[in-house]
């Protein structure tokens, strides 16, 4: 089991991102959660591993907004807001999805700024009919930190409104720096890069890496007991180009290995359709334009 130090939820230097003019609070955090569900201890733990782990590899301060809605507005059991919130604030919450096996979990923005439509307010959803066995399978980490990394921004809400994705029945990421990166790891791969799941129908907009290319990799859409779910610098990529500025460092060790004979897996956990649209998208405009 892995342990942090700090009892409370890590904290991250926020991109100073200087302006003429502007001081801004030299440190905040990069993501705070709630959790608006009774969550064991070692739960709490896997939450407070991920959140760690994103905000070492990510930083960039999305502006303070002014939050006020009612309760239940984004996810039933979301409480009243009424604050104004630096950054991402992210709800976790355990209820019933569709019973045992099946989908896990499930992520939803729902506040998007309209400055660089990453998110504000996003929730996770974990599946209680899941989480026991997915915490004693061990696979449980690599799932909360893949829902995080869809609240932090890798959604098509965040990255096809940038113009970052295409393709219909071969869809595929275009962003620079994931390209590049994935030429790095992956150079064997003739097809156009960067190739995201094509088995759901919903081209661009399925926000995970196609699984027969990437094999074990954190932002695929399943989940299999001897998966680790590395951090690849592709994924990293993926934030830079969407905005956050991200330290490769914190990559895990990872080559594009696909899922091929000897090598495949059975799933025993299904991450598709786990990021739930909603619409129309509610846009909150930082306090201070910049
Ligand atoms: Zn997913």
């Amino acid at each position: 089991m892995l342990l942090v130090a700090s009892a409370g939820l890590s904290l991250a230097c926020g991109g100073s991102d200087p302006v003429a003019g502007l001081t801004l609070a030299p440190h905040t955090s990069q993501i705070e959660v709630r959790f608006t569900s009774a969550l064991t201890p070692a739960q709490q733990n896997l939450v407070a591993v991920a959140v760690d782990k994103w905000s070492r590899a990510l930083s960039k301060d999305l502006g303070e907004f002014s939050l006020s809605t009612p309760a239940n507005q984004c996810f039933t059991g979301q409480p009243r807001l009424n604050e104004t919130h630096r950054n991402l604030l992210l709800f976790i919450s355990v209820a019933d999805i569709d019973g045992p096996a099946g989908a896990v979990a499930f992520t939803q923005v729902c506040s998007l700024s309209n400055r660089d439509t990453l998110p504000i307010v996003s929730h996770i959803r974990l599946d209680r009919a899941d989480l026991d066995s997915m915490e004693a399978r061990g696979v449980l980490q690599g799932v909360i930190t893949h829902e995080m990394a869809h609240a932090l921004g890798f959604n098509p809400q965040s990255y096809a409104t940038k113009g970052l994705a295409g393709g219909t029945s071969d869809p595929f990421f275009e962003g620079a720096a994931a390209r590049a990166e994935f030429a790095k790891h992956g150079a064997w791969y003739t097809g156009v890069t960067v190739p995201l799941e094509n088995r759901s129908g919903l081209g661009p907009n399925d926000p995970h890496w196609r699984l027969v290319v990437f094999g074990d990799e954190l932002m695929v859409s399943t989940v299999s007991r001897d998966f680790k779910s590395p951090l690849s610098t592709i994924t990293l990529g993926f934030f830079q180009d969407i905005g956050y500025d991200v330290d490769f460092s914190v990559a895990d060790p990872y080559e594009v290995t696909p899922l091929f004979g000897g090598d495949r897996r059975l799933p025993e956990g299904s991450l598709r359709n786990d990021f739930v649209m909603r619409t129309p998208p509610t846009f909150v405009t930082p306090l201070v334009a910049r």
